[in-house]
């Protein structure tokens, strides 16, 4: 975390830089009896730009942030991941609590040739007489 707010500290100071530079192109247009003043200005905008621009590569290039950057790139990966795997178990159980059921939603039942009971259209024994209802795989 210290090393993101190295880097916000940098940006800041390069858009507090611009907002000098600005400030001084106004000045500079604005009010030209004070030329130099308004010049002065520009520069010390350009310098403080400068320095977070400088710093906001230091920031950038140190490994340990790098580091950082990887981790949180990996983090984000492994949610997705998570993420997916949770879709999928979903699905699954959905399709686990549409047993017997087609699309549609209507129900589908095995008539055991035995007894004659239905049976639930997954079951593999007669629920009524135990007889086997599907031919061993
Ligand atoms: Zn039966």
């Amino acid at each position: 975390m210290q090393f993101s707010f190295q880097y916000v500290k940098a940006t800041g100071l390069f858009i507090a830089g611009i907002a000098v530079i600005l400030y001084g192109l106004y000045a500079f247009f604005s009010m030209p009896t004070s030329m130099n003043d308004s010049i002065f200005v520009m520069i010390a905008g350009l310098v403080v730009a400068a320095i977070g621009s400088i710093h906001g590569h230091k920031t950038l290039r140190n490994p340990a942030f790098k580091k950082m950057l990887e981790e949180e790139r990996k983090r984000r990966e492994k949610e997705k991941e998570e993420r997916k795997k949770r879709r999928l178990e979903r699905k699954k159980k959905k399709s686990e609590a549409n047993d017997g059921k087609d699309d549609k939603g209507v129900v589908k039942v095995i008539i055991c040739p035995f007894c004659g009971e239905e049976n639930k259209y997954s079951a593999v024994f007669c629920d009524e007489c135990g007889k086997r209802l599907r031919p061993k795989k």
